[in-house]
């Protein structure tokens, strides 16, 4: 099973098979820390490090060829954002999925989102419409390739534009700490490419009401899109509940 590779961590082994872009010569600073940090928080976020992965400060620095204080570094801000939890005589653990806390985000980005494409249909930048419909492409690409990790940051990236554009940056800077925890859950859904292109339609239609400066429909469209994750959330649950507390 896919998954196994990453709970033996600590074994020395599983690290060499963590699909992790990592260049041995990192300098040790706080850019090298952010790096690891994005690294582990894309495996965990597609369950190649599932709940219960072990992640061992030594294995992780080896890894990335950097010494252990980024390392550290990296998981300290893990256990911040919460997907990581240090266990007395286990080490540092990655944590089961919180359908609650799942909730609870996406309670947050509805209501912060739907405001911001209230917005982008008052004044939305030129500059940043137009890098939308490249970052479209390249998710519908990622769709058709079946690429879900890049389908995923491409999604992350429309959110971030739709934001920028509407003059929202410090909005979507609210959530992108937290968002990895709907994220997790968002990665189950994502089985079959109906599913991917049907999110991908839903951008559309938000932003043909951007487009034609109509916030009711933005609104609507905003909320039909972030909703579509509690439609999924029964079967993901009933399906994968050795993977949430
Ligand atoms: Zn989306």
């Amino acid at each position: 099973m896919k998954n196994k590779k990453f709970s033996v961590v600590k074994t020395g082994k599983a690290m060499s098979s963590v699909a992790l872009s990592s260049p041995r010569l990192l300098a040790a600073s706080d850019s090298a820390a952010q790096h690891i940090q994005q690294a582990l928080r894309r495996a965990i976020v597609t369950l190649e490090l599932p709940p219960g992965a072990h992640l061992s400060e030594n294995e992780v620095a080896l890894r990335f060829g950097v010494s252990r204080q980024p390392a550290r570094e990296a998981m300290i801000a893990l256990a911040k954002i919460g997907l990581v939890r240090v266990v007395p005589q286990r080490g540092t653990v990655v944590v089961k999925i919180s359908a609650r806390q799942m909730m609870q985000v996406r309670f947050i980005r509805e209501a912060l989102e739907t405001a911001i494409v209230r917005q982008a249909c008052n004044r939305f930048d030129p500059m940043f419409r137009a890098s939308i419909d490249s970052i479209l492409a390249a998710q519908r690409r990622a769709a058709r390739d079946n690429d879900i990790p890049a389908f995923q940051e491409h999604d992350e990236r429309f959110h971030a534009a739709l934001a920028a554009g509407a003059d929202a940056e410090l909005a979507w800077q609210a959530v992108i700490d937290i968002k990895c925890h709907m994220d997790r859950v968002c990665h189950l859904t994502l089985l079959d490419q109906k599913t991917v292109l049907g999110l991908i339609d839903q951008h559309e239609t938000i932003l043909a009401a951007i487009d034609a400066q109509d916030a009711d429909a933005a609104d609507k469209a905003i909320r039909h899109h972030l909703t579509e994750i509690l439609r999924s959330l029964p079967k993901v649950l009933a399906d994968r509940a050795d993977l949430f507390e």
